[in-house]
């Protein structure tokens, strides 16, 4: 990767990390679950306020951890926003693979992909793709009506 890039990627990282997104348990929430990456010591909650159409209306998060998982829980609540159950979980596959998988798939047909791109130089070690998918982790068992999620399972 050219180093203006990852700067760059650094620095989305650093100010979503700094300044969190969303980071505040909402009134209505009708779905949540905690997340833990022990390897880390990154522990947050997912707080999502899903409609009776299955659609995302709001989505929260609170907690604390490494840099890498709070720019995570902070993108990700401002990306499923307006989203169906069922996007909210094809996006969190598709991250996951873009997090773990060796090849270069191409994903620039889909923009909320795209954004997330920042995150995929995690891909180079395995300890932080952890921190990168927590949240996503957590969303998914939120959706699932699970209370817990964790890396190491
Ligand atoms: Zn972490």
């Amino acid at each position: 990767m050219l180093d203006e890039l990852r700067n760059l990627y650094q620095e989305v990282i650093l100010d979503h990390g700094k300044d969190p997104r969303n980071f505040r348990k909402p009134d209505n929430a009708n779905c949540e679950a905690t997340g833990l990456n022990p390897l880390c010591g990154d522990r947050l909650v997912v707080y999502l306020s899903v409609d009776e159409s299955n659609i995302v209306q709001d989505a929260a998060f609170l907690g604390n951890g490494c840099a890498i998982s709070m720019a995570s829980a902070s993108m990700m609540t401002e990306i499923i926003r307006g989203k169906t159950k069922f996007e909210a979980e094809e996006l969190f596959r598709r991250f996951h693979e873009m997090c773990t998988s060796d090849e270069k798939a191409d994903f620039s047909d889909d923009e909320d992909i795209e954004r997330l791109m920042v995150l995929s130089g995690v891909r180079q070690f395995p300890v932080r793709v952890k921190c990168a998918t927590l949240a996503w982790h957590t969303m998914d068992a939120a959706l699932k009506g699970e209370e817990e999620a964790t890396t190491e399972r």
